[in-house]
């Protein structure tokens, strides 16, 4: 877990993100429950989207409230059009608009190219990268229809799309998830270039390893978070809030010209630590 206090979470007070409304795709897990709390912490009134899971989504629901902001769990699978056209549609109809959509949610199914089954290509490719086009679209289309609030934010809207090292990292026996996350880097920078002009940012967060479900067996034991330590020149594996902050400041006006960029929060994984010894 974090070994130090969590900067954000000391300064307490600082509301990035007051009276904005976020929606955080996957936030009864991992990077996007972080997400979600630290979104609800910088004062911004949060969706709390899962697909499975209502009980832990209640729980994140509750712990965002207890900053003085509403915040409501909705299920819904983000690979399916209906779904999420009618999640964004309740998001407007409760909280008037949406600000800031991180789309988050993603998985694995990892398997050799010679194994791997076309299901297993097409699922990955369903969450995690055409979920994130329906999200953006939807949250597009509702920037475009608002606009630029001033008094709120500098922009009309942040699309965050949660990418990965393996955007450009190639990943052998996860051939569907390395090409989803290249795709979610080409999705992010075009949308980006078709938006801007609609003062609309789009960037992409890249996390390196983060200590979550999705790689348990990556950290879990003492020998295997060694192995992953090797290839991370920080020498620590990531916590969500590590992510989570990095949501937070992109999000924000403080990163205000920061339109079609991707954003490494990796302890310097992809600093090829492979030739930090020679090569
Ligand atoms: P996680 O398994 O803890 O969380 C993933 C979340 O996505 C869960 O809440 C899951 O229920 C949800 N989800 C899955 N399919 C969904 C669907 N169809 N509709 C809605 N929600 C769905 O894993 P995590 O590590 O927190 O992953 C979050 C994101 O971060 C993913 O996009 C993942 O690819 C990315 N990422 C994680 C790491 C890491 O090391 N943990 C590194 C790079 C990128």
């Amino acid at each position: 877990m974090a070994t130090s206090v969590n900067p954000l979470q000391a300064a307490g007070s600082v509301q990035l993100l007051k009276g904005q409304k976020a929606l955080v795709t996957g936030a009864n897990s991992g990077i996007g429950l972080a997400t979600a709390v630290a979104l609800g912490r910088a004062g911004a009134d949060v969706v709390v989207n899962y697909v499975a899971g209502a009980d832990e989504a209640e729980k994140v629901v509750a712990q965002i409230k207890e900053f003085g902001v509403r915040a409501y769990a909705h299920e819904a699978d983000v690979s399916n059009e209906e779904q999420v056209v009618g999640m964004v549609a309740r998001m407007v109809e409760e909280f008037g608009t949406i600000d800031v959509m991180v789309a988050n949610a993603g998985l694995q199914r990892d398997a050799h190219v010679t194994e791997m089954s076309l299901a297993e290509w097409q699922k990955v490719i369903d969450v995690n990268l055409t979920g994130q086009f329906l999200c953006a679209r939807e949250a597009a289309k509702e920037f475009m229809r608002r606009g630029v609030v001033e008094e709120v934010s500098r922009s009309a809207g942040k699309i965050i799309c949660m990418s990965s090292v393996h955007q450009i990292i190639p990943w052998s026996g996860h051939v569907n998830y390395a090409s989803s996350k290249g795709g979610v880097g080409m999705l992010m920078q075009t949308l980006a270039q078709e938006l801007a002009p609609h003062r609309i940012r789009v960037n992409a967060i890249a996390p390196g390893a983060i200590r979550t479900p999705i790689n348990r067996d990556a950290w879990s034991t003492p020998e295997a978070e060694a192995d992953l330590i090797r290839l991370i020149p920080y020498r620590r594996v990531g916590d969500p809030e590590d992510i989570a902050n990095a949501v937070v400041a992109v999000a924000s006006d403080l990163l205000d010209y920061m339109v079609g960029t991707t954003l490494y929060v990796d302890g310097g994984m992809t600093l090829f630590p492979g030739f930090a010894t020679g090569g």
